[in-house]
């Protein structure tokens, strides 16, 4: 559920007033509400990326970076990643960790591990890893091929290894070898049926198994997957299964195997509550093993650790009604609760966050490659003398919008536009009245939409005009690929220009993408208000570039996107931030050409190339093209299979 919000009335943005500031930008697009001190704006009207290194905080202009991309021919889009700055995110939730467990006298250590599942680009993995290493933060797999990348890019033995989802044989073959080699490898039973292949290939390979088991929490979350929570989770045992299991582990006399709790909530919990609820029951479930016999050892509390993608600090969808700090200071306080009395040693802590490791980290960069401008033309100094009567009324209408009439000036608008359009359906209006009384009418909606962002007053009535009146800026990228949940649950994430932040954004404005799909749009923007339907945003400028960022997108949108229009993978570059403020290109990948993505869809582009060429063969031979243009048209065909699928300027 999108929270909708009354519009209120944006701040004044007139492009021609110098008193707009900086500061003025930074409370319109939310920056330090959403940034965690990431991103901030520069005098210049500059978005900047700022990280501590050492005990200098750098800045670096998001615009000299795509400048720098420009100049070594990575072309937009391209997703940008920060490699410190997901370094930052694995000390922070370390440290938090520490800082509580130091706060309340806790008798164990925390051990995180990325879920591999919310971004496993290699470098990001290879970054956790390495980074990583000094607080042994491991990996979470979910799948045989997630395992593989954790056993090859773990470099250190004392980090954990979490298997979670449906196991075959040959991936717990795989995981048995990992338990002889000295790593942490638990297997977390999600359902009673995979007991026994683990038990054949522990005992057919002699290698006693870790085990952990992942319960399924009464607890129903807030949020987009509340559906997906409590009793109807179809992750986790039942309670009669978990007490089957013991029983079973006991028969094979394996129960000193097991020695983890898993309980995970749902992912972007945005209510404190909840994590604190959850927590609480998945201590009771382990001093019930303990009671049971089972050594145990270790609390797996999953992922659900929120992003703030709006700003507000709410406990919405998109938000998060808590801090970093309060969430560790949750789970260690519940735990000391809960088994204190019961003279229950602490267990080592365990988390899987996922998206509050990886969003910050990666944005995607496009440019804007054309606007529909929804604003009218100029009207006629005069109306021509033979306009039609309706026409007439609408020229009126406009000479008399105030502060005072101009929701009745909106009525009288819509109903006598209307009118033209219905007398032009049956023939009565000619083309040149309906193109006029349409352009009248948007003159007196913007009049209207003017007048709405002074007054003080609610106009609810008028709430979807600045949606009625925006401007469609159409951005080079697919959203399919690059935002796949903005399409498929609603998420909103920040999106806004990266420079000319000292001007006054003069336009509301939805973003559409190259896809030309309706569904292709970005028309749910995050400010401080909750969420509104339009952005502000500044008109273009000739022969320069505009260049927007869609923020917090490294969790989950790399590798769910899709090949919709066979727009493919985007450029990524990889930067790191010196102490000095400047930077290091890192890494660079380029995006899909249109041959890889040909390719994925099995075509041929050998044979695809062989048909073209017959093609423009049989064209020679008809007379149609000489051979030199044969040559030309052949050279265009090959250049496109080579070339980005995105937008591209050419090159002069
Ligand atoms: C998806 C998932 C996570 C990651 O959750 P976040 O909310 O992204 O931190 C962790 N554990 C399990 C079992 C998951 O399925």
């Amino acid at each position: 559920m999108v929270h909708q919000f009354p519009s209120e009335p944006p701040v004044v943005a007139n492009p021609h007033d110098s008193s707009w500031s900086i500061a003025q930008s930074l409370e319109l697009y939310g920056v330090r509400d959403w940034g965690e001190n990431y991103f901030d704006i520069s005098p210049a009207g500059e978005m900047v990326a700022q990280l501590k290194v050492g005990s200098q905080t750098c800045q670096v202009a998001l615009l000299d970076i795509i400048e720098g991309m420009k100049a070594r021919g990575i072309e937009m889009p391209s997703i940008l990643r920060i490699e410190n700055l997901l370094d930052d995110r694995v000390k922070a939730l370390n440290e938090a960790f520490k800082r509580a467990i130091a706060d309340y006298n806790y008798q164990n250590d925390y051990r995180g591990v990325f879920p591999i599942k919310v971004n496993q680009q290699c470098h990001v993995i290879e970054e956790i890893s390495d980074f990583g290493t000094r607080y042994h933060h491991g990996f979470e797999a979910g799948s045989k091929a997630e395992l593989i990348i954790a056993l090859s890019k773990l470099k250190d033995d004392q980090s954990l290894i979490i298997c979670n989802g449906y196991k075959d044989s040959e991936f717990i073959e795989l995981g048995l070898y990992a338990r002889e080699m000295g790593l942490k490898c638990f297997f977390v039973l999600e359902t009673p049926s995979e007991l026994p292949t683990i038990l054949e290939c522990s005992e057919r390979l002699g290698i006693e198994p870790l085990l952990g088991v992942r319960i399924r929490p009464s607890v129903v979350v807030d949020g987009h997957w509340n559906q997906d929570s409590g009793d109807r989770s179809i992750f986790g045992l039942s309670t009669a299964s978990l007490v089957q299991i013991v029983e079973q582990l006991k028969q094979h006399q394996m129960l000193h195997c097991l020695q983890l709790l898993h309980c995970h909530l749902g992912s972007q919990i945005p209510n404190i509550r909840n994590v604190r609820s959850g927590v609480l029951e998945a201590c009771r479930f382990y001093s019930g093993l303990i009671e049971e016999g089972a050594p145990m050892g270790l609390l797996d509390l999953g992922g659900g650790l929120a992003v703030d993608y709006e700003g507000t600090r709410s406990n919405h969808d998109h938000s998060m009604n808590y801090q970093l700090d309060e969430y560790c200071a949750n789970i260690v306080e519940t735990i000391c609760e809960c088994l204190d009395p019961q003279g229950i040693a602490h267990p080592v802590i365990v988390s899987e966050s996922g998206r509050s490791t990886v969003a910050y980290s990666s944005m995607l960069l496009f440019n804007v490659l054309d606007v529909r401008d929804h604003r009218p033309v100029p009207l006629p100094d005069a109306l021509p003398g033979n306009s039609h009567e309706l026409v007439r009324n609408l020229w009126e209408v406009n000479q008399v919008v105030t502060a005072k009439n101009f929701q009745e000036c909106y009525n009288d608008a819509l109903f006598y536009r209307d009118e033209v359009r219905e007398l032009f359906r049956r023939g009565q209006v000619s083309l040149g009245d309906r193109a006029l009384g349409d352009n009248i009418t948007l003159a007196i909606l913007e009049k209207v939409a003017a007048e709405l962002r002074v007054t003080k007053k609610q106009y609810p009535e008028l709430d979807n005009l600045p949606e009625i009146l925006a401007d469609t800026y159409y951005g080079n990228f697919s959203l399919f690929q690059s935002l796949p949940d903005v399409w498929a649950i609603d998420q909103v994430f920040p999106v806004m220009p990266i420079h000319r932040l000292q001007e006054a954004p003069n336009r509301d404005a939805v973003i559409a993408d190259i896809t030309c799909d309706c569904d292709g749009k970005i028309d749910h923007f995050a400010n401080a208000n909750g969420i509104r339907r339009t952005t502000r945003l500044h008109s273009l400028k000739e022969g320069e570039e505009y260049y927007l960022g869609v923020f917090l997108v490294g969790a989950y949108q790399e590798t769910l996107g899709d090949l919709h229009n066979l727009f493919g993978d985007t450029n990524v570059v990889s930067v790191h931030i010196n102490a000095d403020g400047s930077y290091d290109f890192v890494r660079e990948f380029h995006g899909d050409s249109i041959a890889d993505v040909l390719s994925y869809v099995e075509y041929d582009t050998k044979i695809m190339t062989e048909e073209f060429r017959q093609r423009a063969e049989n064209a020679v031979k008809n007379g149609k093209i000489t051979a030199a243009k044969r040559k030309q048209m052949m050279k265009a065909f090959k250049a496109s299979l080579d070339g980005y699928t995105y937008f591209e300027k050419e090159e002069h």
